[in-house]
């Protein structure tokens, strides 16, 4: 059988052994943390366990943390509870000011809260060349605010893994009387990993991308930031997110949290394929490379191959990586991140995103470069023909 070599752990991380172990235990004993008895005891010990395990990831107290079914309803929960609780506290959010390379659910959420609520501007804050956000144009853009504003800068890009200076984007923010977003959700506990000395307002996780369960996450917030509940219901999550908790997923992330702080293995391994990769391919662009990375993500092009077709290619010698390029029904869409970063359609266009993981080898870097290798032998050899 053809071995497998998962190299798309930004998409999703494999599940950890002890996220495995320790849902096993929960899905096995089941009880209702709410219940009184001894099962619902031991659920709400499991999730209080938990919740101390993904507070230290981050260096917040656990009361701070409130269990989501992912990183996209975090950032909901986040958006919407964030303008929601200004309002009804008489402080209107006047504007929502996103990075140029935020996720999805922070555009279209934010999108939909501007729709609804016509007082609220939406201001775009760009990158540099780098792929980093441009603190210079979110300074002179939070200039012109007159009501509070909502800014989020994520910590650190899915697709290049560029970590952003968000200790400074939270100086700017505050200094300007407004709150601050950031999704963590990439940056695993790796870096800003200090939620209470950088002063964020709103932090998000996902358990998927660190070795726990897809369908859980968090958000975490400061203390007095206003946050208004986006699902009501029971008293869970001290009111803030009502209904029973996923009690076996929470679990699996916080395992997966307490062992991610332990291992950061990446490093070693993301060089060996970058200098694999420049060896062979001399005129590979790796993007973001001159500024600090995500030790796991290398995000390239290599110019003559399209990234639609590398990435069958590669399947099919049990390769997975993932274009730079977000998929969506089928069609490949030019990467929103490398275009906000000024990178020209025609290159974009054979971005590939290597992401590596707490269980990715040497070997695997090897067979990923052997089959990009393989294939441009192949594109070369048609070219000649
Ligand atoms: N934010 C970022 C930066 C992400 O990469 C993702 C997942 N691709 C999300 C949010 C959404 O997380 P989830 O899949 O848990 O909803």
């Amino acid at each position: 059988m053809l071995p497998v070599r998962y190299l798309d752990h930004n998409a999703t991380s494999a599940l950890r052994p002890e996220a495995r172990a320790a849902m096993d235990h929960v899905l096995i004993a089941h009880g209702n943390p709410s219940s009184i008895h001894r099962a619902g005891r031991a659920a709400r010990g499991a999730l209080e366990a938990a919740r101390t395990e993904v507070a230290g990831l981050v260096g917040a107290r656990p009361e701070q943390v409130i269990f989501t079914s992912g990183g996209t309803e975090a950032n909901a929960l986040a958006l919407w509870g964030a303008v929601q609780g200004a309002a009804a506290a008489g402080a209107p959010v006047g504007a929502l000011y996103l990075s140029a390379i935020e996720h999805d659910s922070v555009f279209r959420t934010a999108a939909a809260i501007a729709q609804r609520n016509t007082g609220i501007r939406l201001v775009s804050v760009p990158v540099t060349q780098d792929g980093v956000v441009d603190l210079d144009a979110l300074g002179e853009l939070l200039n012109e605010v007159s009501r509070p504003a909502l800014v989020a800068v994520m910590a650190a890009n899915n697709e290049t893994g560029v970590i952003q200076p968000v200790t400074d984007v939270i100086a700017l923010v505050h200094g300007a009387g407004g709150f601050c977003l950031v999704d963590a959700v990439q940056a695993r506990g790796r870096i800003a990993a200090d939620f209470a000395v950088s002063g964020t307002d709103y932090l998000t996780l996902s358990a998927h991308k660190l070795g726990g369960p897809q369908g859980t996450g968090a958000l975490v917030v400061r203390d007095g930031v206003p946050l208004a509940p986006q699902i009501t219901g029971g008293s869970q999550e001290r009111n803030r997110r009502a209904g029973t908790e996923n009690v076996a997923g929470i679990a699996g992330f916080g395992a997966a949290a307490k062992a991610c702080r332990q291992d950061d293995s990446s490093a070693a391994l993301r060089d060996a394929f970058e200098f694999g990769l420049r060896q062979r391919f001399p005129d590979v662009i790796i993007f973001g490379e001159s500024t600090p990375r995500l030790a796991n993500t290398s995000n390239f092009a290599i110019p003559g191959i399209a990234a639609e077709s590398a990435i069958i290619a590669l399947d099919l010698d049990g390769v997975m990586v993932s274009s730079g390029a977000a998929c969506s029904s089928g069609k490949v869409k030019p990467s929103h991140v490398l275009q906000a970063m000024g990178v020209p359609a025609e290159l974009a266009r054979s971005a590939l995103r290597v992401s590596l993981g707490w269980n990715s080898t040497l070997t695997d870097v090897e067979a990923a470069l052997a089959s990009l290798e393989k294939l441009s032998a192949r594109i070369r050899a048609r070219m000649a023909a």
